[in-house]
């Protein structure tokens, strides 16, 4: 038996038993696991937390993928991110995950109003 953490289209992510990799791959294909937050079953697998142990060389392997987990998840908002943010905390937009641009000062102001964000040493699209 092998277990996955998997996640789906809504980014929910659960975990789940399969006899082998394959045995994965054919029910994910039927349609055959659905997400048991809402039951979509577009899912797949979620990526693996870094281990940090690897060392400073994977540093750059794990920026990528975490680069890649937040540009197929999040919705890029380009350089209007503290604003966005602010409005799902506020309730005045509908909460989803956002990634985009922030100045320090912009990062600084969303945390003294204990807005959940985290700065992450990345380059995003400027197109959104
Ligand atoms: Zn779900």
């Amino acid at each position: 038996m092998i277990l996955f953490n998997l996640t789906c289209a809504s980014g929910h992510e659960f975990e789940a038993w399969f006899r082998t990799g394959e045995a994965y791959g054919e029910q994910a294909a039927a349609g055959a696991i659905s997400c048991p937050d809402c039951g979509a079953t577009e899912v797949r697998k979620a990526p693996m937390a870094p281990s940090v142990s690897r060392g400073v060389a994977k540093r750059q392997d794990v920026l990528s993928e975490l680069r890649r987990v937040v540009e197929s998840h999040f919705e890029n908002v380009g350089e209007n991110f503290a604003d966005h943010a602010r409005q799902i905390h506020y309730g005045e937009a509908e909460a989803r995950p956002i990634y985009g641009q922030a100045t320090p000062e912009e990062v600084k102001g969303l945390l003294d109003e204990e807005i959940p964000v985290l700065p992450l040493p990345l380059e995003v699209d400027h197109d959104a």
